[in-house]
């Protein structure tokens, strides 16, 4: 049966049964006393996961790039100009998004395998003003983990707005808004919350409110915060129907994401990306991202000699796991695997058991259980 695949893919990520249990209650209004509760301690969860204290969180029916609207939209006028950070796909797409509504943008490209250069960042922001500075902190396409805090950091005294492109993060590995200086992040459901696909999610500075604040009208509705603002504060009120089912499913994620705790969380992300890591090694795999610059979120994997894509995937996928191809001219040169959300052990031994059985079908020669042993020494030691 389908249901019975792991979804090892960069998202949708494995959803944990009580987060089916909670989409599968009865719809409720969405201006009840049940639906205001649990949307608000969603809000105030979601706080909590990316170390917000004074910000406004945002939970709006919609996807990642319903979010990456919203953050540009909200956050840069008319006449300013954007800097993206792109270490590939999504940020490419954020530029796209920046010109479709006729905005500017400079654009940093970071070279293949690596993230764009906090100096470069530096550089860049003593010769040109711009309102905002975007960077992705994992990109889904590359594997690339752009080093944000210090993106942050830099852009700190110069004036512009830091957003953080969460959405193959934000949950599974750290964004500290207050302390970093962060003034929006972004994510969705599906990546590192485990909840099925269906929202944007955002938490925005009082600085990034303020900005929105001073903008008389932005090229918006649906996607202007002052819209949803209200009903964030006070969910009983109405701007447009939230989906209810899919924000109580978000909820239950958000309380599993805080009784794991949050250290212990980032912690798990990073040695589970390690094991994987370890057993792909051992197979005789590499990665794309250059050493530091590898996630704990997701694994870009290139094949070694001998082995074809797609007989590969379909192999793993009969032996259960789901894996997703390369875009764009990564195609049939890598696979990724997303290793995020609500991941169980057990479930990476099944993953790798798997992976094992599908080198062997398609007549790939390594050593049998090496892979399982070398992920093994990273999950068991302390
Ligand atoms: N940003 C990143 C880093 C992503 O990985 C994705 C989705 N893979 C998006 C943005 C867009 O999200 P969505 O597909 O939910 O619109």
């Amino acid at each position: 049966m389908l249901q019975e695949k792991l979804l090892l893919i960069p998202g949708p990520t494995p959803v944990h049964p009580r987060i089916l249990n909670a989409l599968s209650q009865p719809t409720v209004s969405h201006v009840s006393p049940i639906h205001v509760d649990e949307l608000k301690e969603a809000l105030s969860k979601l706080k909590k996961i990316v170390f917000c204290e004074r910000g406004e969180p945002f939970i709006i029916a919609g996807a990642g790039t319903l979010a990456m609207e919203m953050a540009l939209l909200n956050t840069l006028a008319k006449s300013e100009k954007a800097l993206i950070l792109s270490q590939g796909y999504f940020g490419k797409r954020m530029a796209q998004i920046v010109q479709s509504f006729g905005m500017d943008c400079d654009v940093l490209e970071s070279e293949e395998a690596k993230a764009v250069e906090p100096e470069a960042l530096h550089t860049k922001l003593s010769q040109v003003k711009h309102a905002v500075v975007v960077s992705t902190h994992v990109d889904t396409a590359t594997g690339v983990c752009a080093p944000v805090r210090d993106y942050a950091e830099m852009t700190k005294d110069s004036g512009s707005l830091f957003i953080i492109d969460g959405v193959c993060a934000t949950g599974g590995m750290e964004e500290r808004m207050d302390e970093w200086g962060v003034d929006v992040v972004f994510t969705a459901a599906q990546k590192c919350f485990g909840v099925p696909p269906g929202l944007a999610v955002l938490v925005v500075s009082e600085r990034a409110m303020e900005k929105r604040r001073s903008m008389e009208s932005i090229p918006a509705y649906y996607s202007d915060l002052l819209n949803w603002l209200p009903i964030m504060k006070d969910p009983s009120k109405y701007f447009s129907t939230p989906c209810v089912n899919e924000i109580r499913a978000f909820n239950e994620g958000t309380k599993i994401i805080l009784e794991e705790g949050l250290e212990r969380r980032f912690l798990r992300h990073a040695r589970v990306a390690r094991a994987i890591r370890a057993a792909l090694l051992a197979l005789g795999f590499s990665f794309l991202p250059e050493d530091q610059y590898l996630a704990d979120t997701l694994s870009v994997v290139r094949y070694p000699d001998g082995i074809e894509d797609l007989a590969f995937r379909k192999t793993f996928f009969a032996n259960g796991v789901v894996v997703a191809g390369g875009l764009g001219n990564l195609t049939g040169k890598v696979f990724r695997m997303g290793h995020m959300g609500n991941l169980s052990i057990s479930q990476v031994y099944f993953a790798l058991d798997a992976l094992e059985k599908t080198l062997a079908s398609v007549g790939y020669a390594f050593e049998s259980k090496s892979g399982l042993s070398a992920a093994q020494a990273i999950l068991e030691s302390q």
